[in-house]
């Protein structure tokens, strides 16, 4: 039944997930292949929709149940009454927890791979989880999509949570400190609101250029941010851009957003990108342990799929699903087709032809050897350097590279790449060829 459900959901959403989001679900319906939740706000619902229904629906089909959706609807009260005790109770959990949205375990900073393009951040999201007295508030992290965000604010929180439990470490979005401030308005409690948000000790808000051109909302943020820094009370805000950059924000707030420390987070590059990998693929090999990944794909991917983190991961995870459905080892091939579609996506346009020559410029050899019969080893190598790098940078075909190289046998070409790929593991002066190649040709 679904008080099992529940059980096995608390251990894949965490405690704090479950207590918040999962635990009041009361399953109303289960009828024609849909699961029916009532859920006690519209709010609720979205984000349970949005962050669980997935999860749900997959453990309601391991215990047997016949469905193929999850739908959540406000919980109609048939009796009024229950109503005042209501507040009561909710008072009573304010008083130790505060209500911000729920925190990601996996987003900690032992799970955050740290690269030059992140290092600053990194190392400032370190300091205020480290909770000493105060240095700089509020600190500002900002940069595109993907990049690794909230990933902090959450490690942040999280870090900030264990070493002082007794710390009130409010985290919510931007949308969320409206839809409060809404809901506050609507319901004349805006004391209430004021009075919650002045009394954390530490205020995290996700995604402010939310609120840009949300007059009141931004009103409130406002007073609500110099009231805590007046108590000397940690701030640490978050945006995809740069606090002068967002329009339709007050300027006031701008320059009080810049008052303290202004951190980018900037577009991963290809060694941040493969360590992001490596340390995923380490976690994947502990689920599905069976599963082999040849070398060089993990390289591959950290090549060809763009900067954003979330990408990436969704790129690994299928797979790896995928890998194991077919239960055969993830090759480049396999990699290539199961991936077509986003590496399309993210394909940088690197011709075969550039390949050619900067490989040719790099082994001091004639462009015309590579497409030419000469076999001698000084020739014969780096022509299948250029054939394993037009495999693995470009989306073109066996035979259509082939082709290139002088009309060669697709059968060639697979031989070269796969000469390499054998080479490449123990040959550290061919590795290092290799990447230095993928980085000229990468720009
Ligand atoms: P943002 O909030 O900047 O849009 P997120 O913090 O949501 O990005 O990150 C997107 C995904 O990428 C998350 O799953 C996050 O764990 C992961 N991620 C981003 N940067 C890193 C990193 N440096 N190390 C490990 N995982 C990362
Ligand atoms: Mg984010």
């Amino acid at each position: 039944g679904w008080a099992e459900i529940r059980e096995t959901l608390r251990a894949r959403v965490g405690k704090d997930n479950y207590i918040t989001w999962i635990e009041p679900l009361k399953l109303s319906a289960l009828s024609g292949g849909v699961a029916n939740f009532s859920v006690p706000t519209t709010f609720f619902g979205d984000w349970v929709k949005r962050n669980f229904a997935d999860q749900i629906l997959h453990q309601l089909h391991r215990s047997g149940a016949e469905v193929d959706r999850v739908e959540f609807a406000l919980e109609r009260n048939p009796n009024p009454a229950p109503k005042p005790t209501e507040p009561a109770r909710k008072r009573a959990t304010d008083e130790k927890e505060v209500p911000g949205a729920p925190l990601d375990t996996r987003f900690t900073f032992d799970s955050f791979v740290v690269g030059k393009p992140n290092e600053l951040a990194h190392a400032a999201a370190r300091r205020v989880a480290e909770g000493g007295p105060v240095t700089f508030n509020p600190l500002f992290l900002y940069g595109g999509v993907g990049l690794g965000k909230t990933h902090l604010m959450h490690a942040i929180a999280h870090e900030l949570q264990q070493r002082q439990p007794e710390l009130r470490v409010l985290y919510l979005s931007a949308e969320q400190f409206m839809y409060r401030f809404v809901q506050a308005l609507r319901e004349r409690q805006v004391m209430d609101f004021k009075e919650l948000f002045r009394s954390v000790d530490v205020l995290m808000v996700d995604d402010v250029q939310f609120i840009a051109g949300k007059d009141s909302t931004q009103e409130e943020f406002f007073h609500t941010f110099n009231a805590l820094v007046d108590q000397n009370k940690q701030i640490v805000i978050s945006a995809d851009r740069a606090p002068g950059e967002i329009k339709g924000l007050e300027e006031r707030i701008k320059s009080r957003l810049q008052c303290g420390l202004v951190v980018d987070l900037h577009p991963t590059d290809y060694e941040l990108r493969l360590g992001i990998l490596q340390q995923k693929a380490e976690f994947y090999h502990t689920q599905y342990r069976d599963l082999v990944i040849a070398p060089g794909v993990l390289e591959f991917l950290a090549h060809r799929i763009s900067t954003n983190v979330r990408v990436l991961e969704g790129a690994l995870t299928r797979l790896f699903a995928f890998a194991s459905l077919v239960g055969r080892e993830i090759t480049l091939d396999l990699t290539q087709d199961c991936l077509a579609d986003i590496l399309r996506a993210s394909d940088r346009k690197i011709t075969i032809e550039e390949i050619q020559r900067k490989v040719a410029e790099h082994f001091n050899i004639r462009l015309s050897d590579m497409i030419g019969p000469k076999r001698v080893r000084t020739i014969a190598r780096p022509r299948q350097i250029a054939m394993y790098l037009s495999k693995q940078l470009t989306s073109r075909s066996l035979p259509d590279i082939g082709r290139r190289f002088g009309g060669r046998d697709h059968t060639t070409i697979m031989h070269g790449v796969r000469k390499i790929e054998e080479l490449m593991t123990a040959d550290s002066q061919l590795s290092d060829d290799l990447q230095m190649l993928k980085r000229l040709l990468q720009g």
